[in-house]
């Protein structure tokens, strides 16, 4: 566990034919964001999700070409591959209300998209294959 102080808090929003991941990671990018949570709603025009197979260890993948709600959007932003990398998880939900939701990946396209990102101050996370898991998780030390 690690803490961190507040830096600053982003909002903004995507534009329409934006995908999700792309936009985020420019924007982490540009403002040099190692560190943070974020928050998202909004419309989507189409997603792609996984869904992570704890026996195989891989991630198995969805597209949903579809226009739907983003009921809520939610994720961290660490270091993976020495560059800021967001990792979303999302739900959305349907014309008839039902919902689906899962580990968001590129090729999730916005319709319209409104973000907060809270900034945070303090050694960033890094993210290193972990071999127990098949996942690349958050290299602590110590207690995770
Ligand atoms: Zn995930």
């Amino acid at each position: 566990m690690r803490k961190y102080e507040l830096s600053k808090i982003y909002q903004g929003r995507l534009k329409k034919g934006d995908d999700i991941i792309q936009g985020i990671t420019e924007i982490l990018k540009d403002n040099a964001m190692n560190s943070g949570v974020i928050f998202g709603i909004g419309a989507v025009s189409s997603a792609k999700l996984g869904y992570f197979n704890q026996v195989d260890k891989k991630y198995e993948e969805e597209q949903f070409d579809e226009m739907m709600e983003i009921v809520s959007l939610n994720g961290n932003i660490s270091i993976k591959n020495n560059e800021p990398f967001p990792h979303l998880h999302a739900a959305f939900s349907k014309r008839d209300f039902s919902a689906i939701g899962g580990h968001l990946l590129p090729g999730t396209m916005v319709y319209a998209f409104e973000f907060a990102i809270f900034a945070l101050d303090g050694e960033h996370m890094v993210r290193e294959f972990d071999a127990d898991t098949g996942l690349f998780i958050w290299q602590v030390g110590g207690n995770p």
